[in-house]
């Protein structure tokens, strides 16, 4: 009998291998992101048949193959198939999963990705909460998990705290805010409300639980859109197919 392995993971894609069968794509707590086979996925009465797509969050039994992982048993804790009906939900949901894609690593705990993943899945589906702020409350806490995080708190030249009153920019080209006197010799900072740099320390800071439970202004969620959008595309190194797809849909 070979060796058996249990991990705590969400599938972050399906892809249909030959007549019946999938391959799909896990970002696990155990092993980070791995791929594993599961034979008979696509036939009807398969154990499968429901475990076997994006969104799932369980428990995966997996047999090392020889080159692959190989599905043995789900149990599956949240599935989230309402999320498949909403529109542009569900297009949000697959440029997150794809953008978690891209970050995964095998061989590393992915507990907080997979966490984040999970809180945002769960606002999404929540009609009180713009997908578009979703959107950017996302892309900024993945910068974090991920090391990339821009510098928030204090200015990201000369580290000083502005005061109450004092203007605030922010800087892609510096990797974040900016006090007004830095702000003189950086081409590309632009100043930013009050509102969207406490949202923007808000979003970096607080426990996973707490991301989703704030609102901004139409003109502020635009100020974080035309920022974090900005920063994150500049961070990453590929054109996400999710991304231009939901982005066709939504102008
Ligand atoms: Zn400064």
């Amino acid at each position: 009998m070979r060796d058996l392995i249990t991990v705590q993971g969400v599938v972050l894609s399906a892809m249909p291998v030959g007549e019946y069968d999938k391959r799909i794509v896990l970002l696990t707590r155990e092993r980070g992101k791995i791929s594993a086979f599961a034979k008979g996925a696509r036939r009807m009465n398969s154990p499968f048949m429901a475990a076997a797509n994006p969104f799932v969050f369980g428990s995966f039994t997996l047999y090392e193959g020889r080159t692959s992982y190989n599905l043995n048993q789900v149990t599956v804790t949240h599935h989230f198939v309402e999320l498949a009906g909403m529109q542009p939900g569900i297009y949000y949901g697959y440029y997150f999963l794809e953008l978690a894609d891209y970050f995964g690593r095998e061989g590393t705990d992915e507990r907080e990705m997979m966490n984040l993943l999970y809180v945002t899945v769960k606002a999404l589906l929540n009609p009180h909460i713009d997908d578009r702020l979703v959107r950017c409350v996302y892309e900024l806490r993945m910068m974090e998990v991920q090391g990339l995080c821009p510098q928030i708190s204090s200015c990201a030249v000369c580290d000083c705290t502005p005061d109450e009153q004092a203007p605030v920019y922010f800087s892609q080209q510096e990797h974040g805010m900016l006090c007004a006197a830095c702000a003189l010799g950086v081409r590309d900072a632009v100043r930013i409300s009050r509102a969207a740099w406490y949202a923007m320390q808000y979003i970096v800071s607080v426990p996973m639980g707490k991301l989703y439970t704030f609102s901004v202004k139409e003109d502020v969620l635009q100020e974080l859109e035309y920022h974090i959008h900005r920063y994150t595309s500049a961070n990453t190194d590929r054109k996400f197919k999710s991304l231009q797809v939901l982005e066709m849909i939504c102008s």
